[in-house]
């Protein structure tokens, strides 16, 4: 905890203190994000950061492998739905956009013949990919290029299951909302963009 408590005393020393006015403005005024990001918990792939945005800029959930699931009307406890929710139907926002990224622990794990069945709920939770898995494994390849298929198969896969929400599908027919899929490469530093072409490319 030192080490959080040391860089909290510098944020509010520094950045907190030089920008105390946009502070105050969100604080008076509520937030009001235009674009949601979906991106992976992992610890390197920070958005705020790589897109260099301000506090208030951007609604940012963050789970493992940034998966979003099928729409589904249950009791069970869905975390990533509730801030969809939140985000396309109270604050409107006007763009969701999935931040995938290279070397995703949750991706390979998905791709292990077997993955590890002590866990309680990450198995569970990237079935929402199988079909990322099956297609990448098809198309074959060295396991860099299987593993890069796969995070890319995976972010298509977020894209369709954004569109079984019936308000985001209602809203994109609107032209109110569009949903977008982007993909960090931790090792080059580039920024890819899924274009119509149906392909990544650098922006
Ligand atoms: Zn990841």
């Amino acid at each position: 905890m030192d080490r959080l408590i040391e860089g909290f005393r510098r944020f509010r020393a520094t950045y907190y203190r030089e920008h105390h006015d946009l502070f105050a403005t969100l604080v008076k005024r509520g937030q009001s994000p235009r674009i949601m990001v979906i991106s992976c918990a992992d610890s390197r792939v920070d958005p705020e950061l790589i897109f260099d945005t301000a506090p208030g800029e951007i609604f940012v959930v963050r789970n493992v492998a940034n998966l979003v699931p099928p729409y589904a009307l249950s009791a069970s406890y869905h975390g990533t739905s509730a801030a969809l929710e939140f985000a396309v139907r109270s604050l409107r926002v006007e763009h969701v956009v999935v931040l995938g990224h290279a070397r995703c622990g949750g991706i390979t794990a998905l791709l292990q013949p077997d993955m590890d069945p002590r866990g309680d709920f990450i198995s569970a939770w990237m079935t929402i990919a199988t079909p990322a898995r099956e297609r990448a494994l098809a198309a074959g390849g060295a396991p860099e290029v299987v593993q890069r298929a796969c995070e890319h198969e995976a972010i298509r896969i977020s894209l369709g299951n954004l569109m079984t929400f019936p308000w985001i599908r209602e809203r994109v027919r609107q032209r109110a909302l569009a949903v977008h899929g982007c993909y960090f490469d931790l090792e080059t530093g580039d920024l890819l963009q899924l274009g119509t072409s149906g392909r990544f490319e650098p922006v």
